[in-house]
């Protein structure tokens, strides 16, 4: 089956019951045991229920998987799966321009239980082999990058960990599962933030984790419910929602972020346009190789701070905020929103200045989203 058919026909969207075309939201926290003697199927909501399960399967089936969990948002999702794989005196190395709640987990609380973390350039991995040591144990990348959208060749690092022997993650979240299916490229464990293009309305947190291996599979599992960073009923229903559309969605979004980075490119006042749908992108070659889509994240330089301010204060159509991934176009400023938490030095040597802005594509048209970017820079020439 075609990718866009597996999204709605996957054997977890008619409910068994009833014939329903939507699985019923069974809002419980406990289930009546027929014989308290005997474990029955469904118990206890943290540790089973059946919407969750619904959209658990959902989750593995669209991503060539066999085992899916929801967690309660993506932080939650990438700190149950570390929890879950790693152990004090593990080594991971994790891609050097992470996200920055990711950043903030691995460098501000994991490493003070022992797990020890590098940060390394993925563009390189002949630098990244060097770093492995007798205990590094896992390889943690994102590509795109974020938010400089720098790309990774996923069965490059796949192969890197299997000659080592590592488990290999991906943060999946800018290309999702529809674009690009990492479990196919070697990759041992993805993850999402679903709150972005998985949920697709900017409507609710949740995270999601999928992967082939038994044994990861069962590890994780036993976190999820130890931990109880479950999703709940409700918003399980929501992302399968969300799921269903997510195809539509992304090529209609993709087709309108390549417009987009190709008028920017040409406007005097942009320096540097950094998506990978455009030619001359360093990674633009990779990205097509792997995966069947851009995505429809960006960003870009402007000639000077000045610009950059003006443009976020003057547009219209374009809501200011954090967060990706929704119907409506985000516009976001990565130095005081999505990476405050990494100190200024770092973020300087990483490229993320304060004329950088970065772009989430929506559902308008692109004519009117650039001409709301256009209206707004020029009032500042
Ligand atoms: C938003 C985001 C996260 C964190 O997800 P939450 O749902 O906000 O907890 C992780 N990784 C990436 C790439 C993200 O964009």
């Amino acid at each position: 089956m075609k990718r866009e058919t597996i999204l709605l026909h996957n054997g977890n969207e008619i409910d068994e019951q009833t014939g329903a075309l939507s699985i019923p939201i069974y809002n419980t926290s406990t289930f009546h045991q027929k014989d308290f003697e005997k474990a029955q199927e469904w118990e206890y909501t943290r540790s089973g229920n059946p919407t969750r399960q619904a959209l658990e399967n959902t989750l593995a089936a669209i991503e060539n998987g066999t085992h899916g969990f929801a967690f309660a948002s993506g932080m939650a999702a990438i700190s149950s799966a570390i929890l879950a794989l790693f152990r004090p005196g593990d080594h991971i190395i994790a891609t050097k321009d992470i996200y920055g709640g990711a950043w903030r987990f691995f460098s501000k609380f994991i490493n003070e239980f022992g797990v020890e973390i590098t940060f390394a350039d993925f563009t390189d991995i002949s630098a990244v082999e060097k770093l492995i040591k007798p205990n590094t144990k896992a390889v943690y990348i994102e590509s795109p990058t974020n938010p400089l959208l720098r790309i990774v060749d996923i069965e490059q690092t796949a192969a890197l960990a299997k000659k080592h022997k590592l488990i290999s993650l991906i943060d999946n979240t800018f290309m999702t599962p529809y674009l690009m299916r990492p479990l196919d490229l070697g990759i041992d464990v993805s993850i999402h933030s679903a709150t972005k293009f998985l949920g697709g309305h900017s409507d609710l947190i949740a995270g999601a984790v999928i992967t082939k291996s038994e044994e990861l599979a069962r590890k994780i599992k036993f976190t999820q419910n130890a931990l109880g960073t479950i999703l709940g009923p409700n918003d399980s229903w929501l992302l399968m929602r969300g799921i269903k559309t997510l195809g539509a969605r992304m090529d209609v979004e993709g087709k309108s972020a390549l417009a987009i980075a190709e008028w920017l490119t040409k406007q005097p006042w942009v320096s540097e346009v950094f998506y990978p749908g455009l030619p001359g992108h360093p990674g633009h070659e990779t990205v097509k190789r792997q995966a069947r889509g851009f995505g429809s994240v960006l960003s870009f330089k402007t000639d000077s701070f000045e610009t950059a301010r003006t443009i976020l204060k003057n547009t219209k159509i374009w809501a200011i905020a954090v967060s990706l991934g929704g119907v409506d176009s985000i516009m976001s400023y990565p130095v005081t929103m999505s990476h405050a938490s990494i100190p200024e030095d770092i973020r300087n040597e990483l490229g993320i200045t304060n004329t950088l802005i970065r772009l989430s594509v929506g559902l308008e048209h692109p004519d009117d989203l650039i001409s709301d970017i256009k209206q707004a820079a020029e009032k500042a020439l």
